[in-house]
């Protein structure tokens, strides 16, 4: 008893002590405010420079570029001479650089070439022409996709759902809503990112989508967020670098595939034309992470959010197989009993394990200082509250379980045609997103373990690994972050893990350094709209954006021989 007791009494000491350090240490910690805000002075030149560049932005979101999988309804052909006359907007808007880059134009993809004073260390800045469909369908095709076993290119093209073309897709019908598959038996809408409800008899659109309108500090249009800015940002910074006849110290190369919103092959285009070339980049900068607003509960700012990788991903179906029969006479254990059990049992126990990996943990410690007292109590004290964190937010926070472990989602069923017969096969489809330390092998072993003990076949319509993983403490990642403090002046930086999938996966595969960082800044707003309705950028971050493109060029002085400093 004495010993318990005694036990008992250590114990309470260190729960005591272990408080008490945290609260001093967070005390102790100095604190740091992210408020960054662009300036926009009503009669100074940003407003100028602002309103210029929201007009070529405008201009850019009125031309169409919505692109789908090639297919009878919408041939390759038809598509990319839809680029060749966007190609021309272009042309008209960045006249100097296509005076002075070399271009090369692949089947609707571009790839310009800005000859620099070196060659060993070039860089990519990257950014999509193309947009998804004005009603935010998309389509789960991912970049990396293996197909399975005795999976043709053609039966994996069956398997996505047909699209509706832009000028239809403002009015859909109402039961419309969702682009699903129309053959028959196969009804899968493998949608991806397309988190939003779809819009209503309206197509929810307050003004139309392919307008540009400059209205109420935005640019609002398809594209003008996902991701035209960037585009039209960094297409900007070297028509100015040139008007000033400066050149580049390195390679500086402009990346632009009008197949990203599907995973098409116009990226690898690109790359297998830059291999031709012996090109292998330094450094790639693409879209994925940016300036993000309040980007976690109770830590409020504008944060520099740099993409370090990209969690990997699927599209599952799950079938439940039955012998049919009329409804009358019920039978035990029934597709569909068995279909929800599973659901019940992984939506309560999830299978995966919850672990916070080095670029999760350094953005945590990153966005502490930043934080209000009772987050950054646990934040800025990781040492205590790291298997805590690991253990129990995920069970009650989506955003840290997906920050976490491998995630599950069911998003749609099917069963019987009929509802007085029982269903002789029904199906769950669920999007599967996977990190790093529990890829997507692993995952959809677990998975598809505990789907046979329900009897459920499991079936991967789409999938692909994790990619990428720049390292964050390496010096390309130093030098995005040195550009991001000189641009944007008080907005703190951070690793960040995308959760979404971008064209830079391809290009993980030729460079080590793959950015996805788009310098605008996303509020919620800006996040809805993309892939959703409504989208539009507030344009007073346009001209930070043209600037730090302008600073990742300019900087390149001195890079080469600091990265090929030891230890760098
Ligand atoms: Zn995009």
């Amino acid at each position: 008893m004495k010993v318990l007791i005694f036990l008992l009494i250590i114990f309470v000491t260190a729960c005591i002590s272990a408080a008490v350090i945290c609260f001093l240490r967070t005390l102790l910690m100095p604190t740091r405010k992210s408020d960054y805000r662009p300036e926009f002075t009503e009669r100074g030149m940003e407003k100028e420079r602002a309103e210029q560049y929201a007009r070529k932005l405008s201009a850019m979101v009125c031309y169409d570029t919505t692109s789908y999988p090639f297919s009878d309804q919408h041939p390759e052909q038809l598509q990319v001479e839809r680029f060749l006359g966007y190609h021309k907007v272009l042309e008209e808007l960045f006249p100097l650089v296509h005076r002075h880059l070399e271009k090369v134009e692949i089947s609707g993809s571009l790839l310009y070439c800005w000859k620099g004073r070196a060659s060993d260390q070039p860089i990519v800045l990257m950014g999509h022409q193309d947009v998804v469909p004005v009603e935010g369908a998309s389509w789960g095709s991912v970049p990396g996709y293996k197909a399975s076993e005795g999976e043709t290119d053609q039966t994996r093209e069956d398997k996505t759902p047909p699209y509706i073309p832009a000028e239809t897709a403002l009015r859909p019908k109402p039961d419309q809503a969702e682009p699903v598959q129309e053959d028959g038996d196969e009804k899968t809408n493998v949608s991806d990112n397309s988190e939003q409800s779809a819009p209503g008899s309206d197509g929810g659109w307050i003004r139309p989508p392919f307008s540009g309108e400059i209205a109420d500090g935005r640019v609002w249009g398809r594209g003008s967020v996902d991701t035209k800015c960037s585009c039209m940002a960094f297409f900007q910074a070297v028509e100015e670098l040139l008007r000033e006849g400066f050149v580049p110290a390195q390679d500086v190369y402009l990346s632009s595939s009008c197949t990203e919103e599907w995973g098409g092959p116009g990226c690898q285009a690109i790359i297998d034309e830059l291999g031709r070339r012996g090109v292998r980049p330094w450094l790639v900068c693409d879209e994925g992470g940016g300036i993000y607003t309040d980007p976690m509960p109770g830590i409020r700012g504008n944060f520099a959010m740099i993409g370090v990788g990209e969690k990997g991903r699927a599209n599952v179906r799950f079938v439940a197989r039955g012998k049919g029969g009329h409804a009358s006479t019920p039978q035990k254990n029934s597709p569909i009993a068995r279909l929800a059990a599973f659901v019940c049992d992984v939506e309560k126990h999830s299978p995966f394990r919850s672990s916070m990996e080095p670029p999760t943990r350094a953005m945590l410690e990153a966005l502490a200082p930043s934080a209000s007292f009772p987050i950054r109590l646990i934040l800025q004290n990781l040492w205590l509250f790291r298997r805590p964190i690991e253990l129990v937010t995920p069970r009650i926070n989506g955003q840290a379980a997906a920050m976490l472990g491998t995630t599950i989602t069911f998003t749609m069923a099917s069963g019987s045609d009929a509802v007085n017969v029982f269903p002789q096969e029904a199906t769950l489809g669920a999007n599967m997103r996977f990190v790093h330390h529990q890829d997507m092998k692993e995952s959809l072993e677990i998975i598809s373990r505990i789907a046979s003990r329900y009897g459920l076949e499991t079936e991967v319509v789409q999938g692909a690994a994790c990619t990428g993983k720049v390292d964050f403490k390496g010096r390309a990642f130093r030098y995005i972050e040195e550009t991001v403090e000189k641009t944007f002046p008080g907005c703190v930086t951070s690793p960040y893990i995308l959760t979404a999938a971008t064209d830079a996966a391809f290009y993980d595969a030729v460079c080590d350094n793959c950015i996805r960082f788009a310098p605008v800044i996303y509020g919620p707003e800006e996040k809805k709209g993309i892939h959703g309705v409504n989208e539009a950028l507030p344009y007073d971050c346009l001209p930070g954006a043209v600037d730090f493109f302008k600073n990742l060029v300019i900087g390149l002085e001195g890079q080469e021989e600091l990265s090929r400093m030891p230890g760098t």
